[in-house]
């Protein structure tokens, strides 16, 4: 019993993914309704929303929530302590090169991948997203826990130079992990298609995720330490959380687990769960 409850987190993350991605396709959808968007305009759309969810909700954490003592206090998942390293500084050209690289990216999946139009129902898109999200975690699960083979570990070490992480760690990687990562992101829209809702609302919503993940926050996906004990440690935790890694026997456990179910975790602060 104890170990079914101890995928209800994970799968409380799968069902919040599913439905925050559903909220934004049916906000998109409530605007682009009935436009027949020409494919240059989809890619445009899909590059614009995917750096301004990044950069937006990045700054948000780390300017905003961060710089709100109670706030940051309050919404810490990071339990074990590393030494501080100082992070790397945004300059013109990085940022030019990395919208540059994620231009690209969009315009090669979007020419690639086929377009459908599957609708506007609510539970068609939560089932879909659903499908997505569990699909995606199993594919970055298994490319991650590769990427991790001595072999292979030079693509990835880019990643691990912070021990400590904040948001914007989530974009550092090299060029070539960054080409596996978007592939394993995006694998099921060259199978299944893509709708330019459906895929807006995607790259919003795993952008929310992935930088959360990796400012040792637990403000509304994360609800424990997992990757940064992944970057602490170096093995164990690769999926985006902890369903795979507790079925293949992968798992370091996480040493702060907020109660599951949002928004029990802000209902219920208590003592026991400061760390201040
Ligand atoms: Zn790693
Ligand atoms: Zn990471």
């Amino acid at each position: 019993m104890q170990k079914i409850l101890s995928f209800l987190p994970g799968i409380e993350f799968y069902l919040k993914v599913a439905i925050a991605c559903t909220v934004f396709q049916q906000i998109l959808t409530y605007f682009w309704a009935d436009i027949k968007i020409a494919l240059i305009y989809q890619i445009l759309l899909y590059w614009a929303m995917g750096s301004l969810s990044f950069y937006g909700i990045g700054l948000l954490i780390e300017n905003g929530i961060k710089l709100h003592p109670i706030l940051a206090q309050k919404l810490n998942a990071r339990v074990v302590k590393v030494k501080e390293q100082p992070f790397p500084a945004f300059t013109l050209k990085g940022v030019l090169l990395g919208e540059m690289k994620s231009l690209v990216a969009a315009g090669i999946i979007l020419y690639l991948a086929p377009e459908v139009h599957r609708g506007n129902g609510l539970f068609l898109n939560v089932g879909w997203f659903l499908m997505r999200i569990v699909c995606a975690d199993f594919c970055f699960y298994i490319s991650h826990r590769l990427l991790h083979r001595k072999s292979l570990l030079k693509i990835h070490l880019k990643h691990h130079e912070f021990r400590d992480s904040s948001s914007f760690v989530a974009g550092h990687k090299s060029l070539l992990e960054y080409v596996i990562t978007t592939l394993t992101d995006i694998l099921p829209i060259f199978i299944f298609g893509y709708d330019i809702t459906q895929i807006c609302a995607w790259i919003i919503v795993g952008n929310a995720y992935n930088l959360e993940g990796h400012s040792s926050l637990s403000i509304f996906f994360i609800s424990s330490d997992f990757h940064d004990l992944h970057h602490t440690a170096f093995n164990g935790n690769y999926g985006i959380q902890d369903f795979w890694d507790r079925l293949f026997n992968t798992l370091n456990p996480p040493t702060k687990q907020l109660r599951p179910i949002f928004p029990s975790n802000y209902l219920t602060w208590s003592d026991d769960y400061d760390v201040g």
